[in-house]
């Protein structure tokens, strides 16, 4: 196992007895992220068993409270047990005036430095985090108020086809030849990389908070292995568009587009008793890839 997805929140707007308020938590190797940070995330870490101070990331996707109110506590946490130096708080403009409002909210003497970084918004996928490994990526949403989309993905791997290789008789200065030009001369002959080995794509997981329908949602969200993605409404249109979210409705519209391998449902509205309603629209169509998300559902991959 590589890492897990644990899902922390799960209602919209206000928590309830079942569900706390939005956040997901990535386990990768030794690292861990948090996206978005509702209001008692760190309760939930604490009672999932999760590690908060392998937290170096936080991506929170917009400055409604519902998103954000736990971040005072959660980082005041990690500083007064862990000897991080620095936490990065990655969102919107704006997301440095609010975190800073919210951590002068009590009296704390901070040992650790939280950097708030803000991004412009952007229609086409960007760079937040880029790391041998893997790179995390923002976009655009179309909610009342700036909101970015955030994905997690693993960089390709390159697998050499040892047959051809042995052939070939490689040295390891020919691999560092490959790994560094992308090609390497034997013999007066040129060998690229690309004859040698395919490549073999990467983990990748994607959060799609608070929006209305947009295409940017395809963009981002494209090929994911998992997908975590906000249902509101059942099938309200005129609420989400004036609210600015989605309904199950419009996921099931757009899931063939998608190409997600699992599709997790999220900040269901509280006017719903069961989600009876939606499990029932899911299963008509046949998508068994389709959950309903709730607090401390575990993905491990
Ligand atoms: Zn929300
Ligand atoms: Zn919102």
């Amino acid at each position: 196992m590589k890492g897990k997805i644990v899902l922390l929140g799960t209602s919209s707007a206000v928590p309830t007895k079942e569900r706390n308020n939005s956040s997901v938590y990535l386990k990768y190797k030794g690292e861990a992220f948090l996206f978005d940070c509702g209001e008692g995330t760190q309760r939930q870490i604490i009672t999932a068993d999760l590690n908060m101070y392998r937290i170096n990331h936080i991506f929170i996707s917009h400055l409604h409270s519902d998103h954000v109110l736990g971040l005072p506590g959660l980082i005041q946490t990690i500083d007064f047990l862990g000897e991080k130096e620095k936490l990065y708080v990655h969102g919107v403009k704006g997301t440095k005036e609010k975190g800073e409002c919210l951590l002068k909210g009590s009296i704390y003497e901070s040992e650790m430095e939280t950097v708030f970084l803000e991004y412009e918004n952007s229609n086409e996928p960007f760079v937040l985090v880029d790391k041998e490994e893997y790179q995390v990526k923002g976009i655009s949403l179309n909610h009342v108020v700036d909101c970015f989309g955030y994905s997690f993905e693993e960089k390709p791997k390159v697998v050499f086809d040892k047959e051809k290789i042995k052939k070939l008789n490689l040295t390891d200065k020919d691999f560092i030849n490959l790994k560094n030009k992308g090609f390497t001369e034997k013999e007066g002959k040129v060998i690229k990389l690309e004859e040698i080995s395919t490549e073999k794509k990467g983990f990748k997981f994607t959060y799609i908070p608070d929006t209305y329908r947009t295409e940017n949602i395809k963009k981002l969200a494209k090929n994911s292995d998992v997908l975590v993605i906000e249902c509101t409404y059942l099938d309200e249109e005129d609420k989400a568009k004036k609210y600015k979210h989605l309904t199950l409705e419009y996921i099931l519209e757009i899931y063939p587009l998608l190409d997600c391998k699992k599709i997790i449902l999220t900040h269901f509205s509280r006017r719903y008793k069961n989600l009876n309603e939606f499990r029932r629209k899911i299963e008509e169509k046949g998508y068994k890839n389709i959950l309903l998300g709730k607090d401390f559902l575990t993905i491990e991959f």
